[in-house]
């Protein structure tokens, strides 16, 4: 069996999606389940719509998402370079390869020309398509005198090479994904392949380069479908086998139907790309997962499933997980509906199966934040009381302030429902027990409230609200035993008399 070879093939007109990110974990997990390689190879052969910066973004991002390259623009390999830009030289010889042959030819028509052949069609409530009909009378070297055309060619006339999409036949194309697809030349264009300022269009290039570097399935986005027929020709023409091919469905929005895209993500509030991206043009900044405070791993685990299933019901796998159980069998031709919720869900399941200690260090980066001098020790106390109340590290601060510091005011609707005429003297009474447990840990806490709750006959729910109110300022908030116990004895007395004298 030949080598499992893969690639992902971006062009670097700006940051990457996160449908362009499942198409390289896909790849990446196609790749190492059959012990193949992938390879990271660069399209920038569009100079027009080059980004600056985009090309970094994308290695950055995938690095992030631990989707790693066995060759490509930084790892080199057998087959480099990688980038389009920096192969440019190689490409002409199979344009012209192509010529020789028959297969294709020079076209000299002006984009003013093409154009006003546009406007002529649609006037007729028609498409002008560059076909087997329309191009026998255009100016092409099917219908200009050999010796015109090279004295054209001399005389540097702008020209572009174009495919000659045979007449009257079928191409048959093979999908993965999709089986068995047909189509009539007839409904095909003949594509431009290469133009005279030296660049290949992205057809010629990614055809050649998948070629050359001996790529065994192209697995790439749905909306590269249309191109399959000319490409599937294109190998026909150089007379090479071509790879496999599996062409992925399309990420949905979350509501209503069609591709989900940045809009989406601003209306709905979610990002749609792995890192944050700055506009190197108009400034604008676009979030991303990454500083959204999405875990590397719960992302590409929502990823992997956006599309393909595993035929069980587990939902929940490690990069690892994924690479065995991944196959393009089970990649549905449907598309999904990306679903924000699903994916903060995963990010929550990511959290708390996390170590303690990890979240501990990670909160305290956010504490420090606010000026708070804490200890990993008392942190690593607070996290398993909390951590199932979260989807991300940076939104503990919200369910574990009053760990950090005595409440600066009382919320007024729970006042007006929990603090009755009676309130304050039961406070009074409940300090006095507080101040006799020793020592002071939930354990004792719990049972000398209970005692002393049953003893004086009062309502357990009555006690228990307003203690918490004036332990933390609000209704919310995990068991009161362990609050108390986490900031100790003398700030519990210290909040309780402090309320007190605060809450009429
Ligand atoms: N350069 C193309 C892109 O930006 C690659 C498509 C393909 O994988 O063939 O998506």
């Amino acid at each position: 069996m030949p080598e499992t070879r893969v690639r992902f093939a971006p062009s670097p007109t700006g940051p990457l999606h996160i449908g362009g990110v499942r198409t390289a974990l896909y790849n990446y997990l196609f790749a190492k389940k059959h012990g193949g390689k992938m390879i990271l190879r660069i399209e920038d052969t569009d100079q027009t719509r080059f980004v600056p910066g985009a090309e970094a973004y994308i290695i950055e991002s995938l690095a992030w998402c631990g989707i790693h390259f066995d060759e490509g623009i930084s790892e080199g390999g057998p087959h480099a370079p990688y980038r389009q830009s920096d192969r440019r030289l190689l490409y002409a010889q199979y344009s012209e390869q192509l010529i020789k042959s028959g297969n294709a030819y020079y076209a000299f028509d002006t984009p003013d020309e093409l154009e006003q052949l546009r406007k002529e069609a649609e006037a007729g409530k028609q498409t002008f398509i560059y076909n087997s009909l329309s191009r026998k009378s255009l100016r092409n070297s099917l219908t200009i005198p050999a010796a015109e055309v090279e004295s054209l060619i001399a005389g540097e006339t702008p020209y572009v090479v174009r495919f000659l999409v045979p007449e009257n036949s079928e191409v048959v194309m093979d999908d993965i994904i999709r089986g068995r697809v047909v189509v009539k030349t007839e409904t095909l264009d003949d594509k431009v392949l290469y133009k005279s300022d030296g660049l290949p269009t992205y057809h010629l290039a990614n055809i050649v380069d998948d070629h050359l570097m001996e790529i065994s399935h192209v697995i790439r986005g749905e909306e590269w479908l249309p191109s399959l027929p000319l490409h599937v020709l294109l190998y026909k023409a150089f007379g090479w086998e071509a790879p496999q091919f599996a062409h992925l469905p399309l990420l949905l929005k979350p509501d209503g139907n069609g591709k989900l895209s940045k809009r989406d993500g601003d209306r709905l509030g979610f990002p749609v790309f792995p890192m944050q991206w700055q506009d190197p043009k108009t400034g604008e900044i676009s979030s991303g997962y990454r500083e959204s405070g999405y875990y590397p791993d719960a992302f590409v685990n929502m990823l992997a499933l956006l599309g393909w299933n595993p035929g069980t019901e587990q939902e929940i796998f490690s990069m690892e997980e994924l690479i065995q159980a991944f196959s393009l069998e089970r990649v549905g031709k449907a598309g999904s509906k990306f679903d924000p919720e699903k994916t903060k869900w995963f990010n929550h399941q990511y959290l708390i199966n996390k170590a303690n200690e990890q979240l501990a260090a990670e909160f305290i980066t956010f504490v420090s934040l606010r000026n708070i001098s804490t200890d990993p020790a008392y942190v690593l106390k607070i996290i398993p009381l909390v951590k199932e109340r979260v989807s991300f590290v940076k939104d503990l601060w919200e369910e574990t302030f009053f760990f950090f510091e005595a409440p600066q005011s009382y919320d007024v609707q729970v006042v007006q429902k929990r603090w009755k005429q009676e309130t304050p003297a039961q406070m009074t009474a409940l300090a006095l027990v507080l101040e006799s447990i020793e020592p002071f840990d939930t354990a004792h806490i719990d049972e000398a409230i209970k005692q002393w709750i049953e003893a004086s006959g009062f309502g357990m729910g009555a006690i228990m609200n307003a203690l918490r109110l004036l332990l933390v300022g609000t209704s919310k908030g995990p068991h009161l035993g362990d609050i108390m116990a986490i900031i100790g004895k003398q700030e519990s007395l210290k909040r309780i008399q402090t309320g007190l004298h605060a809450i009429k």
